[in-house]
């Protein structure tokens, strides 16, 4: 009690800086309120207090973003590799110097427990110092050479990008965007989500007082159907790099098709994680539980579908019950809380709608199926059983901490479970049996998979998903593909023949 009213106290000295001009866009190199003046309230889902108004953009503070985007592009691309490289880790040791503030404003904006937002903040900063480390290699290319011409190819950035992001892990995410885009060259405007709009302000004075010139780095805020949308459509923003909802992906990708955008989109997840009966079933309790009750289950990757062998079903589910009983929810800056509240009023509303569609369907709620307390959008961390893959729990994303298990009998059942449905981000497999785990892992629909592990980002790697999970690619190469444009070139290498017409 007493760390966490110490955490509050600080909190409260952190949200000053919010409390009297509010939250507002950063254009231009300058911070300024909405063009027409207007505002939305953000409030904290742990007691729905308000925080402090937001800009509310429209398409003319989006317009005036993108053209300033525009202006400073040419000024970034060009600037020496490691001038730029310099910036980069300048804003990565900024994060480090106000992880906290970053951690703990996060977790009051958004619900998410400290304990993993505490570690949100150091990956971003270590996204920072990944891409810098490339920045002097993005452009290199390949000599092909052919019997008449020496053929070059380089890398350019493709220019001022949009990026819009999700509420649920906003700053790490918004650094995995912003990053790699940086060190291409492109200049950037970000759009954050109305409910999380606090750590999105923090990074771009971070980025300022790093010494990124002005113009290279905006900020609006503001929602979707406004702001988000006139960002995918705006002509001089030549892609969007998008995180979010799978029907959302799909607005956008209209949006922008009038002005031809590249889209990179990091949609939703029905993932799930199979134990077989010869697994280290401990460990594999483990895992399960981290990963759909970590990051109050509003995680793309969790894995919110369990399919457990038949013969080991009945021990395995009522461990998890014991466990998932235990799980402590609370007060997000309570450094003992496993989970927070859930984003927002209609979010909290939709996770427990399925509470009763589980019973409807015929599935049993083994655990949790309540809100807790009467303020703020908590619930009770919940598992459903006896449901089979046809079910909604099963098939539509829940983003909560709500686990639906199925049993299955043989691997063919398994694998034609798991590959039942929409989705495809993530899989996890759990088999001591080598053979199987290579035959099961090439035939599972999914972006990324893990294999007697739980998710371990590894930022070389590419991250993204398969059917509805996602286009595209984030990590290493993969990442300044999206944001640069290959270019080639040929020079002959002496007179070879020209074909000649009208002689
Ligand atoms: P969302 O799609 O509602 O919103 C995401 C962002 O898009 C927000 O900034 C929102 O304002 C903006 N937006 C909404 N409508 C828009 C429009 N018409 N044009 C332009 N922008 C628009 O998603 P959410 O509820 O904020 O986030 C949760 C979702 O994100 C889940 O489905 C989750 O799986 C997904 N997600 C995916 C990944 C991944 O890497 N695959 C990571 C995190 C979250």
């Amino acid at each position: 009690m007493a760390t966490l009213n110490a955490n509050v106290d600080k909190l409260n000295t952190y949200l000053e800086q919010f409390r009297d001009k509010g939250i507002l866009n950063q254009i231009a190199g300058k911070a300024v309120p909405a063009i027409a003046g207007a505002k939305f309230e953000s409030s904290s889902p742990v007691d729905e207090s308000l925080i402090c108004s937001v800009a509310r953009s429209t398409e003319a503070d989006v317009d005036a973003a993108a053209r300033a985007a525009a202006v400073a592009f040419p000024i970034w691309r060009d600037m020496p590799a490691l001038e730029r490289k310099k910036i980069l880790l300048a804003i990565a040791d900024g994060i480090e110097a106000r992880a906290e503030e970053i951690a703990f404003c996060e977790c009051w904006d958004t619900g998410q427990a400290l304990r993993f937002m505490s570690k949100a903040a150091l990956r971003g900063a270590e996204n920072f110092r990944y891409f810098a480390d490339q920045v002097t290699s993005a452009r290199d290319g390949k000599n092909l050479a052919s019997p008449t011409l020496m053929n070059v190819t380089t890398r350019v950035p493709i220019g001022p990008v949009g990026i819009i992001t999700p509420w649920n892990t906003p700053f790490m995410l918004s650094t995995w965007k912003i990053a790699p885009a940086l060190a291409s060259g492109c200049t950037i405007v970000h759009k954050p989500a109305e409910f999380s709009p606090l750590s999105a302000r923090i990074l771009a004075d971070i980025a300022a007082d790093a010494g990124l010139p002005a113009g290279v780095w905006n900020l609006v805020n503001g929602f979707g159907e406004d702001a988000g949308k006139a960002l995918t459509e705006h002509p001089a923003i030549k892609a969007i790099a998008f995180v979010g909802e799978s029907r959302t992906g799909s607005l956008i990708t209209k949006q922008g098709a009038d002005t031809l955008k590249r889209m990179h989109l990091e949609l939703g997840g029905k993932n799930p994680v199979i134990v077989f009966d010869d697994a280290d079933l401990e460990r594999a309790l483990d895992a399960v539980i981290f990963m759909i009750y970590s990051i109050n289950g509003e995680r793309c990757t969790s894995s919110s579908r369990l399919l457990v062998q038949d013969t080991i079903r009945e021990e395995f589910e009522a461990k998890l019950v014991e466990r998932v009983n235990n799980i402590k929810v609370g007060h997000p800056l309570d450094p003992t809380t496993e989970i927070g509240p859930l984003i927002a009023r209609e979010h909290f509303d939709k996770v427990q709608s399925y509470f009763d569609i589980a019973v409807e369907d015929g599935a049993t709620v083994a655990a949790g199926g309540t809100r807790v307390g009467d303020e703020g959008f908590f619930v009770r961390p919940t598992l459903f059983t006896q449901a089979t893959n046809q079910m909604r729990i099963a098939q539509e994303e829940i983003f909560g901490p709500v686990l639906t298990s199925i049993a299955f009998s043989s691997e063919e059942e398994a694998l034609q479970i798991a590959n039942d449905t929409a989705y495809g981000l993530t899989g996890y497999v759990w088999t001591n049996d080598l053979t199987r785990a290579l035959r099961f892992t090439d035939k599972l629909e999914a972006g990324m998979i893990w294999v007697n592990s739980e998710n371990v980002r590894h930022l070389p790697t590419p991250f993204g998903g398969v059917k509805a999970s996602g286009i595209g690619r984030d990590g290493g190469n993969w990442s300044f593909d999206f944001y640069m444009e290959q270019k080639h070139i040929g020079f002959a290498l002496g007179d070879h023949k020209i074909p000649r017409l009208g002689v």
